[in-house]
């Protein structure tokens, strides 16, 4: 009972927040990030904030993360970071040599009042950045938004290099949004098995899941190319895969360089890969192979020989806003019913998508975005739940309550595996089915009484 003092009763808070269901800007930014081939992310701030953004991404990537930081002591803090900022660009540069610098802020440089366009210009200005080189920069304070807020940010700033040539390159944008690296690589094999030619950004496949050789290289192969960003004005259009994560920059691309943009769903789940496939279809004029139908319908025959064990049973979520609204549908459209959901990131939006996913289904659904994982707890003790679908952070609620928890999302900190095994797409489907169904079948062996135990369920 590690959280014992939970109370069933539930009241108000509006101004205090107990055990988030997000983390901060700077962790999304420099994920994004990493996937620009030769990117070294550069965390505008102390060296503590730095270290946190780093150690969370290895924990869950299971991968060294390289970035630099601004450094800041007190110095800094009072009188602003440009100094450092300029010299770091000046070390990094000299000694890394990366291809382009991501710079996002932090608490402390937004709250001084850093203006990283103005330090960029100035750098540029002093020679600071070698010629051929880049520095983007996103703001990231992280007393707003969540870490979603600063993948998303960081992709919209990847849009500052887009440079049209005037001549169409035949290809289709696609923003995964924040998934793992291996989902990455599912996107890249589903495209390809349909013919479509696409530039993926970001891309962390290759870089946060590539093998391991016994050579050391600060810029691994992966990564969405800079050639390959500059070219995204040139595509003959984007799908952005989640609004939260995603749509921004594809906006951004439009509104700049009039490149159309259809912003989706993530694709988890069965109807939300068949809009993904749809949308590509349709948008590069191609038909769909008979490899992804046969995909498909092998998702469709594990769903309906799962189906009766899934059928209104009680699933509680905490997440990120464009997986869990995948996942819920996903979960509605195996009979499953979510009954409470919980984002940390805020956005009302969020609660009407749900509400509206959700409203034909025989159980009222506790929603809420900017919600923490002590309300979840809470609504799990007044209506209990079978099944429990969140990060790492939620094994203590799953511990004290007795729920089966499938670890899935960003951070998970406990297991090993996840950035090799996508569950985007259909043959992503499967897997999620088959470890909802592992875990539901596991928790039935474990509590079934000996007359009922059966070797064949
Ligand atoms: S101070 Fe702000 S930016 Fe730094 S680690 Fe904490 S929340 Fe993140």
């Amino acid at each position: 009972m590690l959280l014992r003092h939970t109370p069933k009763e539930i009241s108000e808070r509006k101004a205090l927040t107990i055990n988030p269901a997000k983390t901060c800007q700077p962790i999304g930014a420099m994920y994004a990030a990493l996937g620009i081939h030769g990117c070294l992310p550069h965390s505008h701030g102390s060296q503590g904030c730095c270290a946190y953004h780093r150690s969370t991404l290895t924990r869950h990537y299971k991968e060294p993360i390289s970035a630099a930081t601004s450094s800041f002591t007190e110095g800094a803090s009072v009188f602003g970071g440009q100094a450092n900022l300029t010299q770091a660009f000046n070390n990094i540069f000299t000694v890394y040599n990366p291809e382009i610098v991501a710079v996002h802020t932090t608490c402390l440089s937004e709250t001084i009042g850093d203006d990283l366009p103005q330090i960029r210009k100035k750098a540029i200005t002093e020679g600071k950045i070698p010629e051929g080189k880049y520095v983007i920069g996103a703001s990231t304070p992280s007393y707003v938004g969540s870490h979603v807020t600063g993948f998303s940010n960081m992709v919209k700033a990847m849009t500052e290099l887009a440079e049209p040539t005037g001549k169409k390159n035949g290809k289709v944008n696609i923003i995964p949004g924040w998934v793992e690296p291996c989902d990455m690589e599912e996107l890249k094999r589903l495209t390809k098995l349909m013919g479509v030619g696409t530039i993926l950004f970001p891309d962390t496949s290759g870089v946060l899941n590539s093998p391991l050789t016994g050579e050391y290289k600060m810029f691994p192969a992966g990564g969405t190319t800079i050639a390959e960003l500059k070219s995204t004005a040139d595509s003959m259009g984007t799908l952005a895969l989640g609004e939260w994560c995603s749509a921004d920059a594809a906006r951004q691309l439009d509104k700049q360089h009039k490149v159309p943009c259809k912003v989706l769903d993530m694709p988890f789940g069965l109807k939300a890969t068949d809009r993904f496939i749809e949308a590509l279809r349709t948008i590069a004029g191609v038909n769909v192979p008979e490899e992804i139908m046969t995909e498909r319908g092998q998702l469709v025959d594990l769903i309906s020989d799962m189906h009766q064990y899934f059928y209104h049973k009680k699933v509680a979520l905490a997440g990120d806003p464009d997986q869990l609204i995948a996942m819920t549908e996903f979960l509605i459209s195996i009979d499953m019913c979510p009954v409470h959901i919980v984002t940390g990131t805020p956005g009302k939006k969020f609660e009407k998508r749900i509400r509206e996913i959700t409203a034909d289904m025989p159980f009222e659904v506790n929603v809420k975005a900017k919600g923490d994982f002590f309300l979840l707890h809470q609504w799990m003790k007044n209506e209990p739940v079978d099944l429990l679908i969140s990060n790492t952070y939620g094994k203590y609620i799953a511990r004290d309550e007795d729920v089966p928890l499938i670890r899935w999302g960003f951070p998970i900190l406990d297991r090993q595996g996840h950035q090799y095994f996508p569950t985007v797409g259909y043959k992503g489907g499967l897997r999620l089915l088959e470890k909802i169904l592992s875990a539901i079948m596991d928790r039935k062996d474990r509590d079934d009484p000996e007359t009922k135990f059966e070797l064949v369920l």
